[in-house]
This record gives C-alpha cells, sequence and structure tokens, in this order.
C-alpha cells in the first residue's frame, strides 16, 4: 500500500524560479569547486547565521566527520546514542571511540547532570546533538569543556533556524554542523555546513572537502571529496528566500497538533524551552503506555494501517546497531532506551493540510484501550 500522508515532504522553490537561479550556470560552465552560487550561499549563510566562518559541504555527515578530522582528535569522543547514525558512525570512522552519555526525559539532548563522570583521560571531545531541534544545555557543556579542556562539536542538523537567547544555534561549540538534506527545514538537495571562528580550522576543512589539497603542487592531507556543487548551493539559494514562509507553514502544523493533543494522559509533547525560538523541524510524541492506554507500536501500526507512515525517530539507538556487535552497553543509557521505544514522530510539512492533522491525532487518540 502506498502511504497518503508521508512522514514528511520536501519544499521546493518554484520550478522557475530555481531555472532562473541556475541559468548562469550556463554561461559560466562552473559547475562544481566553489563557484559563484557557492560563494553566494556561503556568505548568505554566515550573515544568517551570524558566524564568521561557514564551510559547505556535500552533505551534513560528511561536515561532521571532516569537522572531527580538522579537529585532529585522538581518544574518547562525548556523544548520545539517540541520535541519527550519522552522529555515531562520523566519530567512530574517524578511529575515535564514541562514548555514550544519556539524555534527560525532557527534551531528550545529552543530560548534563551525567556528562562529567564519562570524563576520562583519554576523553578529547564532547559530541552533542540538539534533537529535535530542541537546543542542549550549552552553557553547561561550554563550561564542562572550558575546565576539562575538551572539544565542543554540535551536530546541529535539526536546527537550521532556531536561535537560543538571539543568537543561532551555529555560534555555539568549537564547530557546529548542519544538515541541508532534502528532508530538513532547509535544504540544497543534499549538503551540509560546519560553523565556527577559529580561520586555521577553516583553511584545513576546505582543503579536507578537497581531497586535502593546498594548490597545484601540495597536498596536505588524506582528504575526501565533499564540496557541494553549484546546482545544490543554487536551490539553498532558492530556499533560503522561502525560509520564514517555511517556518510559518510549520508552526501552524505544529500549532495544530499541540492544541489536539496536549494535556493527553500518558502522553508526552516536546517542551517549549525558554529562550529558544523554535524551527518547527518536528513533533515528536512520547507515548507512556501504561498511562496512555496504548504503545508506540500499537499508534505506529494504526496510523500505518490508514495509509499514515510515522517514524519510530531514533530507534534503534545508535549504541546497538549491528554494526557496532554489541560494543556498548546500553543499559548505561537507560533513558535514552526507553525514549527510543516510546517514541514517534508524527507527519510535518510546510505543506500538511490541516485536515490531515486533524485526522492523524483522531487515529493517534482511537488508540486508547
Ligand atoms: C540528517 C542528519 C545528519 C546527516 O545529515 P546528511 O545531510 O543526511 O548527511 C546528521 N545528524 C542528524 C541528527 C541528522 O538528522
Amino acid at each position: 500500500m502506498t502511504n497518503r500522508i508521508l512522514v514528511t515532504r520536501s519544499s521546493l522553490p518554484l520550478k522557475e524560479e530555481y531555472i532562473a537561479e541556475i541559468a548562469d550556470i550556463w554561461d559560466s560552465h562552473w559547475l562544481t569547486n566553489m563557484g559563484v552560487k557557492h560563494q553566494k550561499l556561503q556568505q548568505a549563510l554566515q550573515q544568517y547565521f551570524g558566524v564568521e566562518q561557514v564551510e559547505l559541504f556535500t552533505n551534513g555527515h560528511m561536515a561532521l566527520e571532516l569537522s572531527l578530522q580538522a579537529l585532529n582528535l585522538q581518544g574518547e569522543v562525548i556523544t548520545t546514542p539517540f541520535t541519527f547514525a550519522s552522529t555515531t558512525h562520523a566519530i567512530v570512522r574517524n578511529g575515535l571511540i564514541p562514548v555514550f552519555c544519556d539524555i534527560n526525559p525532557v527534551d531528550y539532548t545529552m543530560d548534563t547532570e551525567k556528562l562529567e563522570a564519562l570524563i576520562t583521560d583519554r576523553t578529547c571531545a564532547i559530541m552533542p546533538v540538539h534533537v529535535y531541534g530542541h537546543v542542549c544545555n550549552v552553557e553547561k557543556i561550554e563550561q564542562i569543556a572550558k575546565k576539562y579542556g575538551l572539544k565542543v562539536i554540535y551536530d546541529a542538523a535539526h536546527t537550521f533556524g532556531v536561535t537560543y537567547k538571539g543568537k543561532s544555534t551555529a555560534a555555539f561549540g568549537d564547530v557546529s554542523c548542519f544538515s541541508f538534506h532534502a528532508t530538513k527545514v532547509f535544504h540544497t538537495i543534499e549538503g551540509g555546513a560546519a560553523c565556527f571562528k577559529d580561520s586555521e580550522l577553516g583553511r584545513r576543512l576546505y582543503q579536507l572537502k578537497n581531497f586535502g589539497i593546498r594548490d597545484s603542487e601540495h597536498v596536505d592531507g588524506v582528504g575526501a571529496n565533499a564540496k557541494m556543487n553549484e546546482f545544490c548551493a543554487a536551490m539553498g539559494l532558492c530556499n533560503l528566500r522561502h525560509l520564514d514562509m517555511e517556518m510559518a507553514k510549520r508552526k501552524a502544523v505544529v500549532e495544530q497538533y499541540r492544541k489536539l493533543l496536549s494535556g493527553v494522559d500518558g502522553l508526552q509533547l516536546s517542551p517549549i524551552q525558554q529562550d529558544v525560538v523554535p524551527n518547527y523541524a518536528y513533533f515528536p510524541v512520547l507515548f507512556e503506555a501504561r498511562d496512555f492506554g496504548a504503545t508506540r507500536n500499537e499508534v505506529f501500526e494504526a496510523l500505518a494501517k490508514a495509509g499514515i507512515s510515522a517514524r519510530k525517530y531514533f530507534y534503534p539507538l545508535t549504541n546497538t546497531f549491528d554494526c557496532f556487535h554489541n560494543a556498548y552497553d546500553v543499559e548505561e543509557t537507560p533513558v535514552a532506551l526507553h525514549v527510543s521505544k516510546n517514541i514517534l514522530t508524527l507527519p510535518l510539512y510546510a505543506d500538511l493540510p490541516l485536515e490531515d492533522v486533524k485526522q492523524i491525532c483522531d487515529i493517534v487518540l482511537s488508540c486508547r484501550k
């Protein structure tokens, strides 16, 4: 059966707008390798984020992976398992050892009360995730990182457009990495960015995304190929113009969900965080089966039967992936384990009709026994 309502649907600019944006690529024949569109998007994002340095990549994963490489890290990186595969893989693919910190049960970001106990003399960095667009406890993380001399690399893939105390999440940590994948609030089809302050780090990142090449006769690093091409950058330039509308439409969907699902026993909605301007990226709902009267999986199945795809996001936890062959003890992150077994993200995208939201909520609530 094909699903009638998908969990997400990529926003697109008008076809004519995109065609106009890419027209001059035919004049220049410059398709990739940091061309005009790449530079324009880079500058536009520096301005939008209010940060000094932005480096663009083929995707968010390469931003994370190459940021870790550029920082020359060795040893253990403290992170959380309640995230997309990318976060943990970026650590492991750098030959670093992930150490999993539990999440807090309120906003599902790293539980900073449990962070310090995990620091050893092998710890080199902290890699927290602003999961669902919820901002981590950035102040506490900064304080701990300073105390122990650790680098902080934020997985900010979910927080495009989010600010905390008036500052973009791009401004926190040594590096803050975004994903511009088609499913994200802002996209370049595939794409990503690393945001940071240190211009020396910028030089290394610029080289690492282009094979480590310094100039035509010198190669300084064992780099990758992770350059954003001109067509993707052009999509970003278009989508950036419509970002406010994108977020406003998402906001209306989220408000409808909140209206229909607030105050239901056993059903936990995302907190409204203080000092945070949200981007309405996701609508996660945690089901406490005993109080709600149905399990997450039962709700998932009921929605699927009606042609509605919700997503068990994030399940399974990354520290239980088959590829890690039981290397990590999932019992050490009990809150993350509980949340991953009981959470469901409901369909959310800019053009999701409010009647569909009503229908989704009716089905969710009808699962109660
Ligand atoms: C999307 C995402 C990534 C990876 O981004 P890509 O652009 O798909 O490579 C990393 N971390 C999180 C939390 C994500 O949601």
